[in-house]
C-alpha cells in the first residue's frame, strides 16, 4: 500500500533495482559464501555480475534465488520506501537516457518499473 499521493510500487513489477546496490554481507548472514566477494577494503559484499545485478538474481524472473538465505540488509530494504523509490527513479532516468547514449546502456533487459 502506498502513502496517499504516491504511485504504487511492487517488487513483482520491478527490475530488482535494489539488487544492483552494494549489499554488505555480515558474518552471521546465512547467504551461500560462494556468492560473496571481498572488496579491496576487506568488506564482504554480494558478488555482482557484469550486468550490475547481484549474482543471486534470477535474470529471467528478476527475483532472488536465495530469498530464505538473503542478507539482513536485503530483508530491511522496504518496498515503496523512500530509498526504494529514489533508486527506481534513478534507474528509470538511466534507461531514459539510453536513446541518446546508447554506448552507456548497461544491459538490454526490459524495464518493468510501471
Ligand atoms: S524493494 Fe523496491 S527496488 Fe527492490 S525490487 Fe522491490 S520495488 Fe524494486
Ligand atoms: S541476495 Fe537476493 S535480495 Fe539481496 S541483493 Fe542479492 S538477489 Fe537481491
Amino acid at each position: 500500500m502506498s502513502a496517499p499521493g504516491l504511485p504504487e510500487v511492487s517488487c513483482s513489477a520491478c527490475d530488482a533495482v535494489c539488487c544492483r546496490l552494494t549489499v554488505v554481507v555480515m558474518p552471521d548472514d546465512p547467504v551461500p559464501r560462494h556468492l560473496v566477494d571481498r572488496t579491496p577494503e576487506g568488506l564482504d559484499v554480494m558478488a555482482r555480475g557484469e550486468d550490475g545485478w547481484c549474482v543471486a538474481v534470477d535474470p529471467l524472473r528478476m527475483c532472488c534465488t536465495v530469498y530464505e538465505q538473503r542478507p539482513a540488509i536485503c530483508r530491511k530494504f522496504a518496498m515503496g520506501s523512500p530509498y526504494c523509490r529514489s533508486e527506481r527513479e534513478a534507474y528509470a532516468r538511466r534507461y531514459d537516457d539510453v536513446g541518446d547514449h546508447v554506448d552507456a546502456a548497461p544491459s538490454p533487459i526490459p524495464l518493468r518499473l510501471r
